[in-house]
């Protein structure tokens, strides 16, 4: 399997961090050679806490508190930076309120370039001719007006894409490429954090019969209604995807083989008793847990020869794959 690429907002707060600190650093070894040391101190501060998040995001990958962090500290610097040197910084607030936008959500933006316009306006108002001040706070708004517009949209369109991209058009649930791309995280999250996690792969007893004797149509209401009554049961940070036309996965975080198998019980039990169809429905399942050094595919591939069994102990069954050699472990009806 390839190595998880790194997401797009990883390389936005990489880049800005960088940038960030590379534009500053000449101003504090400058301020330091003049001996200006109270400006030279606030520049250091800066470039080594952007230092500091560029290096935590290129090791951990986690971007969410290092992007928040980022845009605060860019503000207070900015304000502290006309604090000391008054209006001729003032031109920082551009390309400050811009990596503000990029980072956090268009109304967090609009909170904190909006605060940070308005602690420099209290700063300058006494200091500064009013069409000058004027001119700066109407520049600052339309900046911030036309970066949040396209903050705004920018996200709607990476939502839709990531819909289109991930999730199956017919259930809501995640496709076989978020499937894949989940697994690939999974195993490299666990290389980093070795929690246990578990994967249940479930099928849809005889349902080439339910269709034949059926319909399609009432065989895909079969399959949404089955998606639902799943989502109903695992948690928030359960994972489900549709593996093939009736095939399912949920993937579940920091979850051993036992608590998977009561789990992967339940889901045998909502779909078996639901009244969704003039048919009884049933699913069969094998759960895997994953074991260390294997690819995501062989973890996959355990589950489905657990479910395999299941369907050969007569299907509306359960099987654990207990091992690196497979046992068997079967449930009561
Ligand atoms: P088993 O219990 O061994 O799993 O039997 P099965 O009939 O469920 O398995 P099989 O793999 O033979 O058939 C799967 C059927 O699932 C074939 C196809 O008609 C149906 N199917 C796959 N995708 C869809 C879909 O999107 N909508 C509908 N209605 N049916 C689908
Ligand atoms: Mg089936
Ligand atoms: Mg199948």
């Amino acid at each position: 399997m390839p190595k998880v690429q790194r997401t797009t907002e990883e390389w936005i707060l990489l880049s800005i961090s960088l940038l960030g600190a590379l534009a500053i650093l000449p101003f504090a070894l400058l301020r330091l050679f003049n001996g200006d040391w109270l400006i030279a101190a606030l520049d250091s501060f800066a470039v080594v806490a952007m230092l500091v998040v560029f290096v935590h995001v290129y090791v951990s990958g986690r971007v969410w508190l290092m992007s928040h962090v980022f845009a605060f500290l860019c503000q207070l610097v900015l304000v502290m930076t006309v604090m000391l040197r008054g209006a001729e910084q003032l031109f920082w607030f551009y390309p400050a309120a811009l990596a503000v936008f990029f980072l956090l959500t268009p109304q967090l933006a609009v909170g904190l370039v909006g605060t940070a316009l308005l602690a420099l306006f209290l700063l300058l108002w006494q200091q500064v001719a009013v069409l000058h001040l004027a001119a700066f706070i109407l520049s600052g708004l339309a900046t911030m007006g036309f970066a949040g517009i396209f903050a705004w949209r920018t996200k709607a369109q990476q939502q839709k894409l990531l819909s289109l991209a991930t999730l199956d058009p017919l259930t809501g649930a995640g496709n076989r490429r978020a499937l894949e791309e989940k697994l690939l995280e999974a195993v490299y999250h666990f290389q980093r954090v070795p929690l246990p996690m578990s994967l249940i792969l479930l099928d849809l007893d005889n349902f080439k019969q339910f269709n034949d004797n059926y319909g399609h149509e009432e065989g895909d209401r079969i399959l949404v209604m089955v998606c639902k009554l799943i989502e109903k049961r695992i948690r928030r940070s359960d994972h489900l995807y549709r593996f093939g036309g009736e095939e399912f996965v949920v993937i579940t975080d920091n979850t051993g083989l036992r608590e998977a198998g009561l789990l992967a019980e339940e889901l045998r039990k909502d779909i078996a008793q639901a009244n969704i169809s003039e048919r009884q429905v049933t699913i069969s399942l094998g759960i895997a847990q994953y074991h260390p050094g294997e690819t995501g595919y062989q973890w996959l591939g355990r589950a489905d020869q657990a479910m395999y069994r299941a369907k050969d102990s007569g299907r509306n069954h359960l099987c654990i794959c207990a091992g690196q050699d497979d046992q068997l472990a079967l449930t009561d009806r």
